[in-house]
């Protein structure tokens, strides 16, 4: 059987809209048969969503999203076929559950500097015991009609340099990947055009992470033109990585971004999925 791959998506238990049950079910609703589930920092959405993949069919490779920093600036990683029980992975995501609160207190103070209160009560209650992330203060700006879309509350409040911007000290790359590698994953540098490098920062970035143990790059993510699949797919085999593709799914509501209808890898491309174990 031809497998559908999609290999990064959000449920509940960080910024997505759907649970973990929700989201498989409408993951093979779009025919997707092998499925990453990756929250940000969190490996909690996996038991439900390996139950539910279970009574559907579908093939769960158990991941994450990891933040990280490299050159004070900070990356997303993700982890395939990760074993979310390997100690120093299960310490990390517990210690981030705490840095992200703390990220949080610190966010909304200074949206009460800007005469925006409430926003902590309000993203505790839609994080629920998920990870709180920017995307929660994003809707609760939204909510509140301090913007009109997500973006605009990134751009005026959330993104770097913004007025509610909080600088987090994420784990270090290297360290980051070897809680993927040592728990029996692969590491993956996720949606690397996101980033907007020189090529020169590029090749020092994709360098250190092959070193620090990185073994794949996603080449086809959301919605990407050719020519972005053709810049990362240049990345892939310059730095010899192999190439996934995820879509990167968070919400129905955003009708662009859809689980399993991705561009296929181009060829010459060694898929991520060669290196995972077979089921
Ligand atoms: P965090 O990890 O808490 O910093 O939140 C990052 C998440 O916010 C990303 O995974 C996206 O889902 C979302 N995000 C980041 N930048 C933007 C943006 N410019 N517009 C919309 N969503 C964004
Ligand atoms: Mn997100
Ligand atoms: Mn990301
Ligand atoms: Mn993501």
């Amino acid at each position: 059987m031809t497998e559908i791959y999609d290999l990064h998506c959000h449920s509940t238990a960080s910024d997505g809209a759907l649970s973990p049950t929700g989201l498989i079910e409408r993951a093979h609703r779009q025919g997707v048969t092998a499925l990453a589930l990756t929250d940000h920092d969190t490996t909690a959405g996996l038991a439900e969503a390996q139950q539910c993949a279970d009574a559907n069919g579908v093939r769960l490779i158990p991941g994450i999203e990891l933040s990280a920093n490299w050159q004070d600036k900070c990356f997303h990683i993700v982890g395939l076929g990760i074993n979310p029980l390997h100690p120093p992975l299960a310490e990390a995501t517990r210690n981030l559950q705490n840095t992200r609160l703390e990220r949080a207190e610190k966010i909304a103070l200074k949206l009460e500097n800007k005469r925006i209160p409430g926003s902590l009560e309000a993203v505790k209650k839609a994080a629920g015991d998920g990870m709180i992330t920017r995307s929660h203060f994003a809707d609760f700006l939204l909510s509140q009609n301090h913007v009109s879309t997500q973006q605009e509350a990134f751009d005026r409040y959330l993104g770097k340099g913004k007025p509610a911007y909080v600088s987090t000290s994420w784990a270090a790359l290297e360290l980051a990947v070897n809680w993927i590698t040592e728990s029996g994953g692969i590491a993956v540098l996720a949606h690397p055009l996101r980033y907007q490098l020189t090529a020169s920062w590029v090749k020092r970035l994709l360098t250190a992470f092959r070193q620090a143990g990185g073994q794949g790059i996603e080449v086809v993510t959301g919605r990407n033109t050719a020519e972005e699949i053709r810049l990362a797919a240049h990345y892939a085999s310059t730095f010899d990585l192999a190439g996934s593709v995820g879509s990167d799914f968070h919400s129905p509501a955003n009708q662009w971004v859809e689980l399993g209808r991705l561009a296929p890898l181009p060829d010459k491309i060694r898929p991520v999925w060669e290196l995972l174990e077979s089921p």
